[in-house]
């Protein structure tokens, strides 16, 4: 039985957004591709744009919360959760204060989803990551960390799926001309993880958990290469290799879905 089931319709320093599906409910983690793009790439997967009933939002960069949205999310009196260090800049965004929730802290389903907040180092005002459960199912979600907390290993637990941050390939970043303070802040651990670092931290959790899916998100355009991550994780991933699902900027992956693993034991 399928309980949850999420498109990462764009993943990217040019923008980021997923259509999660949480038994007939639909919520956006991150917000940042405009909206006509969002809609027309969940119309590519089924979905409207008009059935989505709330965003989470992990950080209010503006690859995660682009400026259409605040507008957007007013009109459809759409509820925005987010962390509370986040709070300050979606007011000062126009995010209206009566459309915002701290993530995790309050109930956002008539279905019964229970969502846990996990906060994270990222740049000054950090990043929240994401543990959605619905009917024995768990989704880990985690982006845009500058390194791997243990508290964030110690939460991963007993999950399903994982979507996971995998920026940059550490050659491809020292090989680049940007300038010493920007791989600074990329590597220094507020910034993003490399492909071997994300690697490593699935294998973690992989080995406390039960990964249908490893969605590997947010790759770098100019430090990254999906060849290379694909090599990395057949070399180093043993049988996780087979389950990764390495997003891109420009196209929705294939609607994802989550199997129940109890329940489809006892229906089977
Ligand atoms: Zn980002």
């Amino acid at each position: 039985m399928t309980s949850i089931s999420f498109c990462v319709l764009g993943s990217g320093s040019g923008g980021n957004c997923t259509v999660l599906k949480i038994d007939e409910e639909l919520f956006l983690i991150d917000a940042g591709l405009s909206i006509k793009q969002t809609r027309l790439r969940m119309e590519s997967v089924g979905l409207s744009i008009h059935d989505v009933r709330g965003l989470f939002v992990t950080h209010m960069d503006r690859d995660h919360f682009g400026t259409s949205w605040p507008g957007h999310v007013q009109r459809m009196g759409l509820k925005v959760h987010v962390g509370p260090s986040h709070m300050e800049t979606a007011c000062r965004f126009g995010v209206p204060v009566s459309c915002l929730e701290v993530a995790g802290e309050t109930e956002t389903s008539s279905v019964g989803v229970s969502v846990r907040r996990i906060d994270v180092a990222h740049d000054d005002t950090g990043c929240s990551a994401f543990i959605f459960e619905h009917d024995g199912c768990r989704l880990g979600w985690a982006t845009d960390l500058g390194h791997v907390p243990g508290h964030l290993l110690e939460a991963f637990v007993d999950l399903d799926a994982l979507a996971f941050e995998s920026n940059y390939d550490r050659d491809m970043q020292e090989a680049s001309g940007r300038p010493a303070f920007l791989k600074e802040r990329i590597m220094g651990g507020r910034g993003h993880l490399s492909n071997r670092e994300s690697l490593d931290a699935v294998r973690r959790i992989h080995a406390d958990s039960n990964l249908q899916h490893i969605v590997l998100l947010h790759l770098s355009r100019q430090c990254n290469c999906p060849d290379r991550v694909r090599s990395l994780w057949n070399m180093h991933g043993g049988d996780m290799a087979k389950r990764i699902t390495i997003t891109n900027q420009h196209e929705p992956t294939p609607m994802l879905h989550v199997q129940t693993i109890r329940n489809s034991l006892f229906t089977r």
